[in-house]
């Protein structure tokens, strides 16, 4: 199909609450790679109280403990057909504080337990230190096969089951500084503690992912056309195997 008939649409959950460390840069990346492809994008910024509905794609962003209380309850009432979309082969992409609520729940310091939505089959427990700096990924699902980033959360997520980690820890911490694993995948949801943002210097990631959206809209592989990536590649390249 041409990628000027084609379009895609892209939901942007609590970006008033969730949105730290210019989060909002991977929505921004995404809607852009398809605007230079001639793709049409049909966005959705969805708030509190909003009704979330059928999209290809959903981002939310990381945010502190006070706004993931926020977004953590809205989130839940939404959690059965969250959990169809998923299943239905949409497309979820979670940063840090997102990422933990795309689990099981999210065990803060000495307050109660947020209930997480379960895209995920994970859960996160506060730590006792700031895990703070450039991280490098390698991946087995991307070439190529490096993702980079910036973390910084205390929150340590352990991954269950059928749940894969996004990549193994080159540099830095990832999910817990234990088991070497940083971020998850289940399905077609993502989650990751790189903040950065992360898609303008992993192009190759935000192409996989709107080709994963792609695929549920119209039921088949669509091999996306290639940009002029000179500037994100050196971006990527300039913090690889780099702590800080
Ligand atoms: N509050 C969570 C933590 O500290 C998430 C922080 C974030 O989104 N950067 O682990």
């Amino acid at each position: 199909m041409e990628e000027d008939k084609l379009s895609i649409s892209i939901a942007h959950l609590y970006p008033k609450l969730l949105n730290l460390y210019g989060d909002m840069g991977n929505v921004i990346t995404l809607i852009k790679r398809c605007q230079w492809r001639g793709i049409q994008v049909e966005f959705e910024q969805i708030d509190t109280r909003d009704k979330i509905k059928d999209h290809d794609l959903y981002f939310i962003g990381g945010g502190q403990d006070k706004q993931q209380e926020e977004v953590a309850q809205e989130l839940f009432s939404n959690k059965e057909f969250l959990i169809s979309q998923r299943d239905n082969g949409a497309v979820f992409l979670g940063i840090c504080g997102g990422y933990q609520l795309f689990g099981h729940y999210y065990q803060p310091h000495d307050k109660d337990r947020l209930p997480g939505i379960s895209l995920l089959d994970a859960y996160t427990v506060a730590g006792s230190k700031r895990f703070i700096g450039n991280v490098t990924v390698k991946s087995d699902f991307l070439i190529p096969d490096t993702l980079v980033g910036f973390e910084n959360h205390s929150g340590l997520t352990y991954l269950q089951g059928d749940t894969k980690p996004l990549g193994i820890v080159a540099t830095g911490n990832g999910n817990n500084g234990k088991d070497g694993f940083e971020g998850a995948r289940y399905k077609n949801v993502f989650g990751t503690y790189l903040h950065g943002s992360l898609l303008p210097k992993n192009p190759h990631f935000a192409d996989f992912l709107i080709e994963l959206a792609l695929e549920k809209r119209y039921g088949e592989k669509i091999k996306l056309s290639p940009l002029d990536d000179k500037l994100e590649w050196d971006a990527h390249n300039s913090v690889i195997n780099k702590p800080y």
